[in-house]
């Protein structure tokens, strides 16, 4: 039999899913399962591990059967996921001692303050690329551990560590193993991108034992075969990759300088920096694009809060449209935004502006001011967001890229697409296949298995959609920068009571 295809599993923060692909990078089909949100207390959220599973391996055996192939046919299978949740199971078992602890979920944030109060921000930076906060798994396996006064066991190795990747593998793999890819270690805040180890320093300062910890492979790594009762047949299970470094790889930002933007809910920015580890003087991230043969690429990441929120929010609090899509056309009704700027900072301002404190702000309305102004700024917005982000990113990595490649829900819209390429003067890149993320985690599962002899040539199918060019003169660019800059002056400080 022919094993030509390559599948992702791309194991999502509200759904899992599955695609499979042509060794051309094409998708045959795909399928999607929802599983439910847990929220045990205000700012808290949770997955159940039994759901986590279960609906990826029917959205895994639904996308197969919907592309008519037998599964025999298929060269490899990679795994890509939500990054940073956290799962701890009984080594014996595999049974979960605890639903799992979500990225999003804030119980640590007292444990991430006296990390702070403790003096140790600066050497998590320096170890591990992030800012210290309770997104990263290690305080999460902290209240964990705690909660359920779990150490002595851990101790005597009898209980596994993992994020959604490794509890993934532990389960899909025949033999059990107890692995994790070295992007998703790098977003624990335990593992120190220098050594490329877990860090004996930041797992005692989080008091985490070590016969814990899952051991660190490459991203594109054959983990071993997949559990015939999965599919009926074994497949080899070839990569673990964190989602956004997963669509870095699948938008074929392979080299230095290149760079991807994700439109989603917030945005997510990456761009590759080679070889070398960059640390941030404007409150980026440091993380890893991917280890690959144990070389690690490096990446700088940063991230938009509200991105296609904020068009969420025109329709379902303001009601000024009825669809994401009808903000395009009410767009392009005017002309301009009417000098109105938006700024979206409803939960404060991440990078590079870091203003916790700034809220949502709608500046330089009059009279004439229309609904279809207010929609209009709200894109716009989005770009702006995006473009502090890009500006960001060249002056840490000392390097102007040359386009920008997007994907994600609000790319659809080509009003916010042109207007992004002329603020930041980038060609934008839209991409032929927007499933960027499971892509990226099929072409790395190809080179594994020897689909492609390097990874040069995993971008080979790689084609724009569209390109959009930047048309804004320099003047108005410049004008229109400044008067975004002054919005945003206008939206810093505002809860803060003494301001
Ligand atoms: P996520 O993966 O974060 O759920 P998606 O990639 O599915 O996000 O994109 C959904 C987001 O994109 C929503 O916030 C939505 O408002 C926005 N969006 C979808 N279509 C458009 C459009 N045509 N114009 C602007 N925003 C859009």
């Amino acid at each position: 039999m022919n094993k030509r295809y390559l599948v992702a599993l791309d194991q999502g923060t509200t759904s899992s899913r599955a695609v499979v692909f042509t060794p051309e990078g094409r998708p045959v089909s795909s399928a999607a399962l929802e599983f439910k949100q847990h929220y045990p207390q205000l700012g808290w959220v949770e997955h159940d591990p039994d759901d986590i599973l279960s609906t990826q391996v029917e959205s895994l055996r639904a996308a197969v059967r919907k592309a008519g192939i037998d599964a025999r046919e298929i060269a490899a299978i990679g795994i890509t996921n939500q990054r940073e949740t956290t799962l701890l199971w009984d080594r014996a078992t595999g049974r979960p001692l605890h639903r799992a602890i979500v990225w999003q979920c804030r119980r640590t944030a007292q444990y991430v303050e006296r990390l702070k109060q403790a003096g140790h921000a600066d050497t998590i930076r320096q170890k591990t690329g992030l800012v210290p906060d309770a997104y990263f798994s290690g305080t999460k396996l902290q209240w964990l551990l705690d909660h359920l006064d779990a150490r002595e066991r851990a101790q005597r190795g009898e209980l596994c560590f993992g994020t959604v990747d490794s509890y993934l593998a532990w389960h899909l793999v025949a033999g059990h193993p107890h692995v994790t890819d070295a992007t998703n270690a790098g977003r624990t805040m335990l593992f120190n991108l220098n050594t490329q180890q877990w860090d004996n320093d930041l797992l005692a300062m989080m008091d985490i034992p070590r016969p814990l910890l899952p051991q660190v492979v490459d991203t594109a790594r054959i983990i071993g075969m997949l559990e015939d009762d999965v599919l009926g047949t074994p497949i080899p299970v070839a990569s673990l990759v964190g989602d956004q470094h997963a669509a870095l790889f699948g938008q074929g930002c392979l080299e230095a300088g290149m760079v991807k933007n994700t439109y989603g809910t917030g945005c997510f920015m990456l761009m590759n920096t080679g070889s070398e580890l960059r640390h941030s003087e404007a409150g980026l991230l440091s993380t890893m694009a991917w280890r690959l043969d144990g070389k690690p690429t490096y990446a700088l990441e940063g991230s938009v809060f509200v991105g296609g929120a904020a068009i969420q929010w025109l329709r379902d609090e303001l009601h000024l449209i009825d669809s994401a899509a009808q903000s395009e056309q009410m767009a392009r009704s005017v002309p301009t935004s009417g000098d109105c700027y938006l700024v979206p900072a409803f939960t404060g301002l991440g990078a590079p502006h870091w203003d916790m404190y700034a809220r949502g702000t709608l500046v330089g309305m009059t009279r004439g001011t229309s609904r279809a102004h207010i929609v209009r700024a709200a894109l716009e917005s989005i770009a702006y967001q995006s473009g502090d982000l890009l500006a960001a990113m060249a002056q840490d990595a000392r390097q102007r890229p040359a386009q920008l490649r997007v994907d994600g829900g609000a790319t659809a819209n080509d009003f916010l697409m042109q207007f992004q390429a002329d603020v930041m003067d980038l060609p934008i890149l839209r991409p032929a296949v927007l499933e960027t993320t499971a892509l990226g985690a099929a072409l790395l599962a190809g080179l594994a298995v020897g689909v492609y002899q390097n990874a040069a040539e995993t971008a080979h199918g790689w084609q724009a959609e569209r390109a959009f060019t930047p048309r804004m003169q320099a003047e108005d660019r410049a004008q229109a920068l400044k008067g975004w800059k002054r919005a945003v002056d206008a939206a810093r400080y505002w809860a803060r009571q003494d301001a």
